[in-house]
């Protein structure tokens, strides 16, 4: 069934108009392409299958769709590629005229709902970067109204639809591509319960758990997720995973480098101290915490060996429901 299969391997589907920017995403958080790049990237004029499944913790495809896909086609296989489909990201360009875009979405969600009505709807008004502030909320506010209005006229009020302003050229994609992998985790709750039991022991501001390879972070702790922290997250996580590179043994980039002993720490002088902890082969924990707390390290460390523990049980617990629930003691 679909939610069978979107639970074993949750599937993002990438679409929306040609030169909309869908290449340009996929490479930027999934291959560790820099933006200038994607000037040069050819268009997109197939489905493109992305499984990055072996070097990430998520597991999911892109689906890099050509623009302007046409649902009567009899080549276009809606039936097989919706019923599979977790979450579908419409890429909408904020610096052109949308209005076929939304023409666009409207007819891709209205097909898909009718297929898949599980599916997550996930709108990236896409490009902002060239936008100001205030053109950014008056686009989303137009965007969101357009969109919704075409879906009530069609009686498909019932379809949630979410938006998220994205650039390729600052954090804002990868933050918008951890909410949408997030919705997609089922254990995402129980993660969150133990990132709080962590931190509150552990004298720690901050924590997020990062899938290394694209910096998409599949859960923190309940504090609010300020934009600074999540990019200085990001940039340490480069920043270990170059010297991974440059100095680590194995020639596997993503898998070997980053491995089972991988730590790090960089105090700023600001008295905060940032603190990296590999939990396995794809996850990290990366936490912001303040120098003098770091003082007690031996109990940092000795929380951190019991969350990971936990974490291991989390997900191994996914295919054994009659398990009773991880229990976890910090001192
Ligand atoms: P696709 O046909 O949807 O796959 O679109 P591409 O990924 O080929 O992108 C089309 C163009 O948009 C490229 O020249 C990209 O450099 C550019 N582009 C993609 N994302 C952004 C962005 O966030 N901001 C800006 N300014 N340009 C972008």
């Amino acid at each position: 069934t679909s939610s069978q299969s979107s639970e074993n391997k949750p599937c993002i589907h990438l679409m929306g108009l040609r030169r909309s920017g869908k290449s340009s995403i996929a490479k930027v958080v999934f291959h560790k392409m820099s933006p200038n790049e994607t000037l040069f990237l050819e268009s997109t004029n197939k489905i493109v299958k992305d499984d990055i499944s072996n070097s990430s913790f998520v597991r999911f495809q892109i689906w890099d769709f050509p623009g302007q896909v046409n649902f009567f086609d009899a080549a276009f296989d809606a039936e097989s590629i919706f019923k599979g489909c977790g979450a579908l990201i419409f890429v909408i360009d904020a610096q052109d005229d949308y209005t076929t875009a939304l023409e666009c979405l409207h007819d891709t969600v209205a097909r898909a709902y009718k297929i898949n009505p599980g599916i997550k709807f996930e709108v990236f008004i896409h490009k902002v970067d060239g936008l100001s502030d205030d053109q950014k909320i008056e686009t989303q506010r137009d965007v969101h109204q357009r969109a919704n209005d075409n879906l009530i006229d069609d009686g498909l009020e019932n379809v949630q639809l979410s938006f998220y302003l994205t650039s390729i050229y600052d954090h804002s994609i990868f933050e918008a591509f951890s909410k949408v992998v997030q919705k997609l985790i089922p254990q995402l709750s129980a993660l969150e319960n133990l990132l709080n039991i962590f931190i509150s022991n552990s004298g720690i501001e901050k924590a997020f758990l990062f899938d290394v390879v694209s910096k998409i972070y599949i859960a923190t702790d309940s504090s609010p997720v300020d934009m600074l922290s999540y990019e200085l997250c990001c940039d340490m996580i480069d920043v270990v995973i170059d010297i991974s590179c440059i100095y680590g043994a194995e020639e596997d980039i993503d898998a070997s480098t980053f491995d089972s002993q991988s730590s790090s720490l960089i105090k700023l002088n600001n008295a905060t101290v940032l603190y990296l902890k590999e939990v396995n082969r794809c996850l990290a924990l990366v936490c912001i915490l303040r120098e003098n707390s770091f003082e007690r390290q031996g109990l940092i460390d000795y929380n951190f060996h019991i969350f990971q523990q936990a974490i291991h049980q989390v997900f191994d617990l996914r295919n054994k429901p009659t398990n009773p629930g991880p229990t976890t003691t910090t001192s």
